[in-house]
């Protein structure tokens, strides 16, 4: 689950890292009482939505007058802000966050995250902050320091230390870079994020050191124990089928392509989507039905898939174990029908009752085309698409 930039900064500054004084508006009005709410010359007005490059994408503005915030507010609240995370279509901004602005001498770049490889929890940094780190990956590795975590030790001073003097921080900064990187690493840790990264994390012409941007994402395996950050869930930034399917524990994830797929276990759906990307075509989402699906779940999924009007055409595979084929079979036959399907459907199901999910397919009357192997299924969609 992510948060907001403003429910970050709130979570940070509870675990002791210095942020900017700001508030979160949702009107041009709030953001101009904000500002004087907050008082000084200069107020940085902040788009705030789920992605990061907000920036570059023109939804971060430096205000050097009411006037200014005002205008400024007014630009931002309601676009639709296109970053490099946001994709093509944008994201549509309904919040703010109106800040005091920062007297930047240097941005760094600092995150926790949840290292694959080594399973450990890796802190990164880097002096080039403020840039998009993907970029600075690309073109200059050797300007990230990452240290892995003894989750017995904790984020050692030695490591905290190697971490700041290796981006550059200046000696009179050092303790306090060091005591942020080690409040980051118990921040990451306490709320059961997989990221929490500050980027740009500034130090200031005085010499202070302060987090300019927030940027979380949470376990959701974990969110029971969190009910203060689910209080931070922010619908309006989720994508709206992906909520749907989640009322009927659908694991649905929506991707750009033309193939809706249906799949029971998360691993065959993976390697639904792999074969269909084999056979030249594109999935147009990861849909696990899980293990107990019913017909009216299968229908659910159907009606989401069909929501996107990217699809142009329905894969159904299913691994018949505990699940039965003609559960399954009754569930796609009821669901075409409901649905009124009008785009081609083929089935593939292996395993238990297979013959007689085959035999209620065909005797439904409907243009069912089915497949026996996972390349003739795949080769028959993306031709039934073309
Ligand atoms: P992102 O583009 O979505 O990552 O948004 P950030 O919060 O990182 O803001 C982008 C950039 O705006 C930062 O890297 C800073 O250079 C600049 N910025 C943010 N806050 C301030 C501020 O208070 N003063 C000034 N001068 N620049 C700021
Ligand atoms: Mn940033």
């Amino acid at each position: 689950m992510k948060i907001h930039e403003y429910q970050g900064k709130e979570i940070l500054k509870k675990f002791g890292v210095t942020v900017p004084r700001g508030i979160p508006c949702f009107s041009v009005d709030d953001a101009v009482k904000a500002a004087e709410t907050l008082g000084g010359k200069v107020w940085v007005v902040k788009a705030q939505i789920h992605a990061g490059g907000r920036g570059k994408g023109g939804g971060v503005k430096v205000a050097k007058s009411m006037d200014e915030v005002k205008t400024y507010a007014g630009q931002i609240l309601g676009m639709q802000l296109k970053t490099h995370q946001t994709g093509p279509e944008g994201q549509k901004v309904n919040r703010l966050l109106v800040e005091e602005g920062a007297d930047i001498k240097k941005e760094y770049y600092v995150a926790a995250l949840t290292d694959r490889a080594t399973q450990k929890v890796a802190m990164m940094a880097s002096s080039e902050g403020g840039m998009d780190i993907e970029e600075v990956a690309h073109k200059t590795p050797e300007k990230i320091i990452k240290v892995f975590v003894d989750p017995a030790a904790g984020l050692t001073d030695a490591q905290a230390n190697e971490l700041a003097n290796g981006i550059g921080v200046p000696a009179g900064s050092l303790a306090q870079a060091v005591d942020t990187l080690k409040k980051l690493y118990t921040c990451y840790m306490e709320t059961d994020a997989s990221l929490a990264e500050i980027n740009p994390l500034i130090l200031e012409g005085n010499g202070n050191i302060k987090a300019l941007d927030a940027k979380f994402n949470f376990d959701s395996n974990a969110l029971y124990r969190h009910p203060e950050i689910v209080a931070y869930r922010d619908l309006d930034e989720e994508d709206a089928d992906e909520i749907e399917a989640s009322k009927f524990d659908l694991a649905y994830i929506s991707l750009d392509g033309n193939i809706g797929c249906l799949v029971n276990g998360a691993g065959l759906a993976m390697a639904t989507m792999d074969t269909i990307k084999l056979f030249g075509a594109e999935p147009a989402n990861f849909l696990d039905v899980g293990g107990g699906a019913t017909t009216e779940k299968v229908t659910e999924a159907f009606k989401i898939m069909l929501k996107n009007p990217k699809v142009k055409g329905i894969l159904v595979n299913i691994f018949g174990g505990i699940m039965k084929c003609d559960t399954i079979a009754e569930g796609v036959v009821a669901a075409a029908k409901e649905t009124h399907l009008s785009v081609p459907l083929v089935v593939r199901m292996k395993g238990t009752n297979e013959d007689l999910g085959k035999k209620i397919l065909k005797d439904s009357g409907l243009p069912i085309i089915t497949a026996d192997s996972m390349a003739e299924a795949a080769t028959k969609i993306v031709a039934a698409v073309k």
